[in-house]
């Protein structure tokens, strides 16, 4: 059955990115004959520039047809000013939105051969692979009411309410003991049970999912243990799964002990696995235009989008494989550049993927 890939490469250092990762996707859909179709659009400022808008209509009907989005970033100084709702961040939140992707996931992949580009001791972090799972749609971050309000004494009072249906918690819980079944089979459920009643309702369902992957071993941890754990022994983690805000922060946390933006893919997904994929960096403005961006967040991304939303494992793994083989030749663009590697543009940088295909 064909599947289809909508491109868009957005702003800054996205063009020149998500070219190399296009490259790549065509390679493997010819060696591993996956019927794979590939359209282009436009969002963020470069949307801005040719419709006045950073999600045209074009753009999102396109996105609710297709099986996978691959996204390169968007925003830049250039659109600093214009009003909020026209910045081009608002074409990013208006497809997750609008697709209803309420699943993050977010390796941290630490490839030995870069284990020096960590602020951690490299035999804590050589060899990490971490996923980790966040609720993307709902949590403290949506929850009603909120807001800052007057009290009669006139003390200021801020407030937000974290909430999570069971029906919530449920279909982030089976996208992460799904993804566990994938990897090593462990899934660690971070909460604040001992604290808040909503995290005590998210262990619950979580222990009741268990018993429908029982090839899964399912552990609880705290969430400031788990931030500790993160930094003391982060390898002792296969999948982690948590809320909004907790996955927000541990997220980032867990991407900085590999210490290198430019190799970071993401996903978000919705209930029909459809998927939207990217990078974990931004446009890199004080670098686009000058082919020195490293590809390889981006070629990792399309990796991931063809393990989850295109069940194409074997291409996934392929592209993987690739990644790690030009980074034993000692490959680097210049963000990941090693006293011993040897320097590459962008573009040589996907060539070499290709070649290691
Ligand atoms: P950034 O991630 O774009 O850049 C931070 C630093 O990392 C810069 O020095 C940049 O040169 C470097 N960098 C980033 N990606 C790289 C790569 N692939 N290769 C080599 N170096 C890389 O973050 P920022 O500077 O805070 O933001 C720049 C713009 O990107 C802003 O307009 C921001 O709103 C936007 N942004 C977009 C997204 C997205 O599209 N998902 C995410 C974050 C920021």
């Amino acid at each position: 059955m064909s599947q289809s890939v909508l491109l868009l490469p957005g702003d800054g250092i996205g063009p020149e990115i998500v070219t190399e990762a296009e490259k790549v996707l065509r390679k493997v859909n010819e060696k591993f004959n996956l019927g794979l179709s590939f359209e282009s659009g436009l969002v963020g400022g470069a949307a801005i520039d040719a419709t006045g808008g950073p999600l045209p209509d074009e753009t999102m009907e396109r996105a609710q047809k297709v099986d996978a989005i691959l996204l390169g970033a968007v925003g830049s100084p250039k659109w600093d000013n214009l009003k909020m709702e026209l910045r081009p961040e608002k074409g990013l939140l208006g497809l997750r939105s609008g697709l209803q992707l309420f699943a993050n996931l977010r390796p941290a992949i630490l490839y030995p051969q870069l284990a020096s580009a960590s602020s951690l001791k490299p035999e804590v972090v050589s060899g990490l692979d971490i996923l980790i799972v966040r609720e993307l749609t709902g949590g403290i971050y949506f929850g009603q009411p909120r807001g800052v309000r007057t009290l009669e004494n006139g003390d200021r009072q801020g407030f937000n309410t974290y909430i999570y249906s069971e029906s919530e918690i449920r279909r982030i819980g089976r996208v992460a003991f799904e993804a566990a079944q994938q990897r090593n089979g462990k899934l660690c459920s971070v909460d604040k049970a001992n604290v808040l009643e909503v995290t005590v309702l998210w262990r619950e369902v979580m222990n009741e999912l268990a018993q429908e992957y029982p090839d899964v071993e399912l552990t609880h941890m705290y969430v400031d243990n788990a931030a500790m754990q993160l930094v003391r022994a982060p390898k002792q983690f296969d999948v982690i799964v948590t809320g909004n805000m907790f996955g927000d922060i541990l997220s980032d946390e867990a991407a900085m002990l590999t210490g290198s933006i430019g190799m970071l893919p993401s996903a978000s997904m919705n209930a029909e696995k459809q998927g939207m994929f990217e990078p974990c960096h931004g446009s890199a403005p004080d670098i686009a235009g000058q082919g020195i961006a490293n590809p390889l967040a981006t070629i990792l991304s399309a990796a991931m989008m063809l393990r989850y939303s295109l069940n194409a494992e074997d291409a996934a793994l392929a592209i993987e494989a690739a990644v790690s083989r030009v980074l034993d030749q000692g490959l680097r663009t210049a963000d990941i550049m090693s006293p011993d590697g040897r320097r590459v543009s962008t573009a040589e940088m996907g060539e070499a993927v290709l070649a290691a295909l």
